[in-house]
């Protein structure tokens, strides 16, 4: 998936500032982002108040919805770089294609893992097969000695799975009690999903250096002191040692968390780059068919929406109010 605004906002995120250092809870209930032929996401991350936890820089929740009825999740083929891709499906499929020749059909409780690094063009349809779709599209940004690596993709079809009363976790990305995901990451970090059965009461171990967050994907359950309704991620900050979460029908959440990502980074449209002049470079290579490569068979490529005006100062820094330049 992408993001497909046409008026997409610069954002700079990164650096410790914006990190909260002890446990908070802070529920964000996400922003409706129209997709265009009536299909809408809801955007986590980034928000207003926080545009990153660890290194996921981005979350997209869709569905669920019924795709033979409903518009389901179409992206034509756009750009990326600075970062990884994970796309991770509770129920339908999600048919893949990108710049490197890959093709393949993400399946539910599957992991799809495409590291843009340098540069990589991708599209991706959701299918029809199963008829409802239901997901999430995350984004890891990735630190400056890996962000030039070569493009790659990569599909695990047999994640970690554990279990404890009441309670089945799959390790999507990163490590947990124990357990390593076979994607590969380039920063600490732990993304896991969890399902919990009706009336369980559960205490999963964090790590404390890591920040971390819960998105619920279905049902409800009260994570720590906060009930969420589906649909709401609850920022955690640092320091937690553990984790209660307590359910009254059966629920699905989404746990992220990661080393607090120190670098300052720039996130513009499909980019994560380091600075607006280089983001503006992106830009000008997509337009101009050059970096990216092409996805065969897969309908004409997305236009980059222009860039927003006077945000770009010489040296390629960004002028926002929240996160002067220091250096
Ligand atoms: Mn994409």
């Amino acid at each position: 998936m992408s993001n497909l605004e046409r008026t997409p906002p610069l954002t700079g995120c990164g650096g410790l500032t914006d990190v909260a250092p002890h446990p908070v809870e802070q529920v964000h209930e996400g922003r409706e982002v129209d997709f265009g032929a009536g299909a809408k996401v809801k955007r986590l991350l980034p928000n207003l108040a926080r545009r990153l936890v660890g290194a996921w820089c981005f979350v997209d929740h869709y569905g669920p919805e019924d795709v033979q009825a409903g518009p389901g999740m179409h992206a034509p083929p756009h750009p990326h770089t600075g970062l990884q891709t994970v796309s991770w499906l509770l129920e339908g499929d999600v048919h893949h294609r990108d710049s490197i020749g890959s093709d393949q059909t993400v399946h539910a409780g599957h992991l799809g893992l495409m590291t843009a690094g340098r540069g990589i063009a991708h599209a991706e349809h959701s299918g029809t097969a199963v008829s409802r779709l239901h997901g999430i599209q995350l984004w890891v940004a990735l630190p400056d000695r890996s962000r030039n690596a070569a493009a790659a993709w990569d599909y695990h079809d047999d994640l970690p799975r554990l279990t404890d009363s009441g309670l089945t976790a799959t390790l999507i990305m990163g490590a947990f009690a124990g357990a390593e995901s076979p994607g590969r990451v380039y920063s600490p970090l732990v993304g896991l999903d969890i399902a919990l059965d009706a009336g369980t009461d559960a205490l999963i171990p964090l790590e404390p250096e890591f920040e971390h967050a819960a998105l619920l994907m279905v049902g409800a359950a009260t994570v720590e002191h906060t009930a969420l309704a589906s649909g709401a991620m609850l920022y955690l900050g640092c320091g937690r040692r553990q984790l209660r979460m307590r359910s009254g029908g059966p629920a699905r959440l989404i746990l992220l968390g990661g080393a607090p990502f120190e670098e300052k980074i720039v996130m513009w449209w499909n980019f994560v780059g380091r600075s607006g002049e280089e983001i503006a470079d992106f830009r000008r290579q997509w337009q101009s068919g050059t970096r990216f490569g092409s996805v065969r068979d897969a309908g004409t490529p997305l236009t980059a929406p222009p860039l927003p005006p006077g945000r770009l100062v010489p040296g390629g820094a960004l002028r926002t109010p929240r996160h002067p330049r220091t250096s």
